[in-house]
């Protein structure tokens, strides 16, 4: 195939890579959706592609080693294939900019999270003129917030519902950005200043998405109930952007991550009680158990004030599951902080947590003025350490619920189903879904159940998974509209 100017020919494959959060997974989505526009068709083969993109993330150094390394591999095969275009796309673009060109020259684009809407223009400069295109946001610390804002634009274009990862289940992006500064992070830096998208825009968004089909939206924001937005002289918070699509037909599940602490205020635990279609599971990250570390962290909240708030949370929504992240080894952690940490989750046993090593990046108050102190083996230790008090209390919390009964919307075949081979002919398969309170479920089923809610019993469980057989011995109604099938 040829560009849109008809001069540099290529195969029309696209290769894309991506790391990093689910706002990254949804900005993949995007630009391969405009791409696809573009007469793109994607491939999950590197050496077919002429077009290769990464999309990348910045928050730990590891993540960024792991791309340095894939675009070293790639230098030899741009040499056989001159004509092929590779770029870098996110947060290590708008963190690394022309450093990407020093390190790895044979970097065509490299683009800001902020301009992803460029994308298919700047792959066709970098084809066609052989020039490389760069495209990033101001610095946070070069202009006004105005200015710097208005050089981060969301990127919401009309979707391509063939590129959603499941049929059923979609990312809908609420704001952008953080303002929140915590020493350690570098999102403030890569995302931009935190702006709330119109509820207007948001509620057509998933108007159209359950139209298509949609069930499961999940709202995406660095502090997501932060959200605030004014339109018509009327102030927006994230309960009432909720109540205004919930009723959406169609629309079975609604989720939003992640949680500020401080931000988590009684009208939103009032609307995920009140509002049968949002799920009953909170991720609010802790970040430490100490309130030293959080000082140091510039949190803006104690360990009390986290109890209370998850007291507020069992208080209004007493099934509510929530989940947590922990930094550990962070400047000036003693062993006497990270058992304050373990204590936390002891007393608030989170359904899950995720768990990082702290890594010192480039651009954050943490990296300027604290020392990295604690040895990368007290991290590792102090790491599983915790992943395995997590595992002990997530695995004692679901076999509480060996014998009961839940309703769950079933997602597809499992991972151990798909890693076996999946065979798409044969109905029967080992399906996964999530209770409403985001447990993950195991059963087995036929496929076409795939976007309906089924009734499962648990018969067994591991620390991640329960496991269970379906109780419906009934017609049941599938989420393809054809004929209804025995659960
Ligand atoms: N905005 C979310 C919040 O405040 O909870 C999370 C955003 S961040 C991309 C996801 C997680 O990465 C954080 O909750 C934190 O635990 C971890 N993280 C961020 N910066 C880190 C760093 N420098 N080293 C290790 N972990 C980090
Ligand atoms: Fe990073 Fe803190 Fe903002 Fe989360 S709230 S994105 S951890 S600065």
């Amino acid at each position: 195939m040829t560009t849109s100017a008809e001069t540099a020919v290529h195969n029309g494959k696209l290769f894309i890579h991506t790391v990093g959060c689910q706002m990254n997974e949804l900005d993949s989505e995007l630009v391969v959706a405009a791409l696809r526009k573009h007469g793109y068709e994607l491939t999950a083969d590197v050496a077919d592609a002429d077009t290769v993109l990464f999309n990348t993330c910045s928050v730990r150094e590891h993540a960024e080693h792991k791309i340095y390394s894939a675009l070293g591999r790639l230098k030899y095969s741009k040499r056989k294939r001159p004509d092929q275009v590779i770029g870098v796309m996110g947060c290590m673009a708008q963190k690394d900019q022309k450093l990407i060109f020093q390190k790895a020259p044979h970097v065509d684009l490299v683009v800001g999270t902020g301009q992803l809407s460029e994308i298919p223009l700047l792959i066709d400069n970098a084809r066609e003129n052989r020039e490389r295109q760069m495209a990033i946001s101001l610095a946070r610390r070069d202009a006004t917030r105005q200015k710097v804002a208005d050089s981060f634009e969301s990127y919401d274009p009309l979707r391509d519902p063939e590129m959603r990862p499941s049929a059923f289940q979609a990312y809908v992006r609420i704001m952008i950005g953080c303002d929140k500064f915590c020493t350690y992070c570098v999102v403030p830096m890569t995302r931009g200043p935190e702006q709330s998208r119109s509820p207007k825009h948001i509620v057509q968004e998933v108007q159209q998405l359950a139209a298509e089909g949609v069930k499961e939206v999940t709202l995406l924001g660095q502090t997501v109930n932060s959200y605030r937005h004014t339109e018509n002289g009327r102030e927006y918070r994230l309960s009432d952007l909720i109540a205004s699509f919930h009723d959406t037909p169609g629309l079975e599940r609604i989720k939003f991550v992640t949680n500020y602490p401080r931000d988590m205020t009684d009208d939103l635990l009032q609307a995920v009680r009140d509002l049968p279609k949002v799920a009953h599971y909170l991720h609010v990250p802790a970040q430490s158990g100490c309130d030293e570390m959080l000082k140091r962290m510039k949190r803006g909240y104690t360990v009390e004030h986290y109890r209370e708030m998850m007291h507020r949370i069992h208080e209004t929504v007493p099934d509510c599951s929530v989940s947590s992240d922990f930094i550990v080894g962070f400047c000036g952690e003693t062993d006497a902080a990270h058992e304050k940490s373990m204590e936390l989750i002891r007393e608030f046993r989170f359904k899950n947590s995720f768990i990082f090593k702290y890594s010192a990046r480039t651009g954050t108050k943490a990296d300027a003025i604290m020392l990295d102190d604690v040895p990368e083996e007290t991290k590792r230790r102090r790491n599983n350490e915790m992943l395995d008090l997590q595992n002990e209390i997530s695995e004692e919390d679901n076999a509480a619920r060996i014998g009961r009964e839940y309703d769950i919307l079933v997602e597809g075949p499992s991972k151990s189903a798909v890693k076996a081979g999946d065979d798409d002919s044969i109905p029967q398969t080992q399906l996964s879904g999530r209770t409403r309170c985001d447990r993950i479920v195991v059963f087995d089923g036929n496929r076409r159940l795939t976007g309906s809610t089924t009734r499962v019993r648990i018969d067994d469980c591991t620390a991640t998974t329960l496991i269970g057989t379906i109780v419906t011995r009934e017609l049941q109604h599938t989420a393809d509209g054809g004929l209804p099938i025995l659960g």
